[in-house]
């Protein structure tokens, strides 16, 4: 398997990907990587200083921590706040400023805030302390979406009280078609998840190519993988085609992962979500069916959010439309930082101001 991969980093392979980049890119375009881990993979390989003049890299909505509206923070940070409640979440949403607090600012102050690594790990801590109402945060696409399906569908046999989840799921296409139909952004071509598109499959984009003409490939994160992936996206730019296509072919099949889909159809419809930066977009969420509604967070304890305020000069929504980049946003390295981050994208470790603050500065 070591060796297999080791194709994925090959220079001379990576060297002709860069030729044919080079040969095919048009006079100027955009190419919106939307995944967070591409946009790590992008920065950590060198690949924006690589790409021809006139071809642009954005980043794009796929930190799903960066998508969590601060309502949905807020949310969270309010029901830390109910004694006999417990919230059970992923290590980087602790750090995520809601309005006024984080979840790790709740935790020092006292209240019940559990690190998890899997949906599963909180199910156990419910059952092992049956004396609290643990709450799990579910965010993130379809990669994740399944394993809290089947969180929810256990607790649901095994009829576990004091289990429920906070869901803030998304997918993808609709926050793509609201980039792609927003003139102002000018978003040539996509990049599109290798993960997600495990699951998804591919049909889900294929209206962003015949009804807005934008191409589109789903690749891996290996370095060849990421350059196949631009050079097939130059290839139909300069050929007038738009497609989507499958670079990431040991990963992704065209019909995607039937079974996660179809474990995430049982628990799940989907709803309008609001996403940071994009705004309420209709059936780009996840809301728990009536039949697990006992195990809706939201549903049980009716958490009070009183007013949510937006970071003073944070560019976190601008960042996700690939509007802006990190590097113009005026508190970048100065105020915001790792250690002191002002918004989500420079909490997550796919975000594209940690990732920028890592690799370009
Ligand atoms: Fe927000 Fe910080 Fe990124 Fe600026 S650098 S957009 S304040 S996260």
């Amino acid at each position: 398997l070591a060796r297999d991969l080791s194709r994925f980093k090959d220079p001379d392979l990576a060297r002709g990907l860069i030729a044919s980049i080079e040969e095919l890119a048009p006079v100027s375009c955009n190419l919106m990587e939307v995944c967070g881990t591409h946009t790590v993979a992008i920065a950590r390989n060198g690949i924006r200083a690589i790409m021809p003049e006139g071809t642009r890299l954005l980043s794009g909505p796929g930190c799903p921590v960066c998508v969590t509206a601060n309502k949905d923070i807020d949310t969270v940070i309010a029901l830390t706040r109910i004694p006999e409640v417990t919230v059970a979440t992923f290590g980087d949403m602790t750090r995520v400023p809601g309005s006024t607090s984080s979840l790790l600012a709740e935790k020092a102050a006292g209240r019940s805030v559990e690190i998890v690594y899997s949906p599963l790990d909180a199910l156990t801590f419910a059952q092992e302390h049956p004396e609290r109402q643990v709450v799990f945060v579910g965010v993130g696409f379809e990669t994740t979406t399944p394993l809290v399906s089947m969180a929810i569908k256990r607790a649901h046999v095994l009829n576990l009280s004091n289990f429920t989840v906070f869901v803030a799921h998304k997918n993808m296409p609709g926050a793509l078609e609201t980039i792609v139909a927003d003139p102002s952004l000018k978003v040539d071509a996509l990049i599109l998840p290798g993960h997600v598109s495990t699951v998804t499959g591919i049909r889900c984009y294929e209206f962003l190519a015949h009804d807005y003409g934008v191409p589109g490939v789903v690749t891996g994160f290996e370095p060849v993988d990421v350059l196949q992936g631009i050079a097939m996206l130059m290839r139909q730019l300069r050929e007038g085609r738009a497609e989507i296509e499958i670079a990431y072919t040991r990963g992704v099949r065209p019909e995607g992962n039937q079974v996660a889909l179809a474990a995430i159809d049982e628990v799940f419809e989907t709803c309008t979500a609001t996403w940071r930066g994009l705004g309420p977009i209709p059936d780009s969420g996840y809301a728990i069916r009536e039949k697990y509604r006992a195990f809706d967070a939201v549903a049980r304890f009716q958490p009070v959010v009183e007013k949510t305020v937006e970071h003073a000069g944070c560019r976190c929504g601008d960042i996700l439309r690939g509007a802006q980049s990190p590097d113009e946003c005026p508190l970048f390295g100065k105020v915001c930082t790792p250690e002191n981050p002002i918004g989500p994208c420079m909490v997550s470790s796919e975000g594209s101001c940690a990732a920028y603050y890592r690799y370009y500065r």
